[in-house]
């Protein structure tokens, strides 16, 4: 299967189709700059035709039995795990990051699968006998109907599997669109779907720009969304999407500290600091963004980090170098300006990404990782997502210092603190004002069957993705009172009481 071709086509009815798109978007190779291809931007008729193909599946799929649709599951799951490659191929294409980087996302993303093969049992209500004389009581969960899922460039498949798997093994129709950067892994998804045994339209693939999101964000026709992206796109979803009542999760963006005390391994900090800070080029919302050196270990610990750096090398990621290109050349000339901005502001320039010498086409978006010291909280690089391979070393006297920081900062995606005391980390993990805490972990991307969310301006909505709350979201709950042989309790005008 071959889903780059030159004309990237919506999935919409179990078929590729350009519907009535006229206008297209490039879609490009990082690692050299070249077109690839031109995807499909939805007009508003696009729209309707695959809202209402997810409409019309939708009855069928819920009522279809909970043993027929896990093994959908099952074999959507055994289809992935064998063709993998074929899928981190793809990524590596058209998102730049590294071969195996692409394939650890495809494997995060089948994590949630699994937990969706599970769905009989996570579906399960409660049953409570005889609660008055002859009444039982039981609730039961159904599906809310057809969910949009929005997804952003910087993981193409395991975003989007963050939250369709649950969807779907739930009894609902789903209608993704893609980041209109890196459009394939989408389609490639849907045919696997196909070849699963999904029937036609429970699963949708619309590209598209803000004309396509802004049109699922209006559909009477759409029960949820889920969004991920940045974010400002993220409140305006989460308020525009309020406003004909649909439920809504929106992730946001991210600014991630890490904070290293006095007492913390310093070695596994700086492999923590240098892995999570320029993997995938920064480009993933749990990167860390700023290393919170604690005390008198500044020196040291920005000497360990600058070492490793400097042996990192840049390069296409299908040669499996350790970092790849940035997604677009923009990207790339707005990251690079950050670079610029930190110097002129008087940060200290420990390592700078402007001068690299990448294994890979002179035309690729390549920059290198940059490491900045003496970071002041007022400077735009500290301030700003860069979501670039840009690390930032602030200093503090003390762990309450760094708490501050980290809790008065407007994103509460994911944090870590890297020390040797069980005090020090169990303080930590009770005061922080953030979703997902690493304690000596960098990227604390919970397990598929926890949910995954941040807080304050990282997530609009009350429900995380995957885990429990992905079930609860994409389920409606219903509690029953029943009476069968109960004898004829005549009249009764007061409010019911129980016997
Ligand atoms: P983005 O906000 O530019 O795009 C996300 C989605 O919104 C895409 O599908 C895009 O087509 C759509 N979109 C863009 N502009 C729009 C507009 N004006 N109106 C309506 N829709 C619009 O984000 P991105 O650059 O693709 O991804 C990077 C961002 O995503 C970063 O901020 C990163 O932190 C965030 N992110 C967050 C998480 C998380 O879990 N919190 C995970 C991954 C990425």
């Amino acid at each position: 299967m071959s889903a780059t071709t030159s004309l990237i086509e919506h999935w919409i009815d179990g078929a590729l189709t350009s519907g009535n798109s006229t206008r297209r978007g490039a879609v490009h190779n990082p690692a050299t700059g070249r077109t690839t291809a031109q995807v499909c931007l939805a007009d508003q008729s696009d729209v309707e035709a695959a809202v209402a193909s997810a409409r019309s599946a939708f009855p069928a799929w819920a009522a279809t039995s909970l043993s027929a649709r896990t093994r959908v599951l099952f074999a959507f799951r055994e289809l992935l795990n064998s063709r993998k490659h074929e899928l981190a191929e793809i990524i590596t294409r058209e998102h730049g990051k590294v071969l195996s980087d692409a394939l650890a996302e495809v494997s995060r993303g089948q994590e949630v699968v699994e937990v969706a093969c599970g769905i009989p049992h996570l579906l399960k209500g409660a049953h409570s006998s005889t609660v008055s004389t002859g009444i039982d009581v039981h609730s039961l969960r159904q599906p809310v109907g057809v969910v949009a899922v929005i997804s952003p460039f910087n993981f193409p498949a395991m975003v989007p599997m963050w939250f369709f798997p649950i969807a779907i093994a739930a009894g609902n129709s789903v209608v993704l669109k893609p980041s209109e950067k890196d459009p394939s892994a989408a389609v490639w998804i849907a045919q696997l779907w196909k070849e699963a045994g999904l029937p036609d339209g429970v699963f949708t693939v619309l590209h598209g720009d803000k004309v396509a999101v802004d049109g699922l964000l209006d559909h009477p026709d759409i029960s949820a969304v889920s969004f991920v992206g940045s974010t400002p796109i993220a409140r305006y979803v989460y308020e525009r999407a309020g406003l004909t009542g649909k439920r809504v999760q929106a992730l946001g963006g991210a600014k991630n500290h890490m904070v290293v005390m006095p007492d913390a391994d310093l070695d596994l900090a700086a492999d923590a600091a240098v892995s999570a800070g320029y993997g995938s080029a920064g480009e993933r919302c749990m990167a860390v963004s700023v290393i919170v050196a604690v005390g008198d270990i500044a020196d040291d610990l920005v000497a360990r980090i600058a070492k490793r750096t400097a042996t990192l090398r840049i390069g296409d990621g299908s040669r499996e170098p350790d970092m790849g290109p940035l997604v677009t050349e923009q990207h790339r000339d707005k990251v690079a300006s950050f670079v610029a901005n930190g110097e002129t502001a008087g940060a200290t320039v420990v390592i700078d990404g402007r001068t690299v010498t990448p294994d890979g086409d002179a035309d690729g978006y390549w920059l290198g990782p940059t490491l900045f010291d003496n970071v002041e909280p007022g400077m735009d690089i500290y301030t700003e997502e860069i979501f670039g391979p840009v690390l930032s070393v602030v200093r503090v006297a003390s762990y309450a210092e760094a708490l501050q920081l980290v809790n008065s900062n407007p994103y509460g995606n994911g944090t870590a603190i890297f020390t040797t005391d069980g005090g020090t980390a169990r303080g930590f993990e009770t005061d922080v004002q953030v979703g997902m805490i690493g304690i000596n972990v960098p990227v604390p991307v919970p397990v598929a069957y926890y949910s995954f969310g941040g807080w304050k301006d990282s997530l609009f909505g009350d429900s995380h993705a995957h885990g429990t709350d992905g079930v609860q979201f994409y389920t409606r709950g219903k509690v029953v009172t029943s009476r069968w042989n109960a004898p004829a309790g005549g009249l009764e005008l007061s409010f019911p009481s129980n016997r």
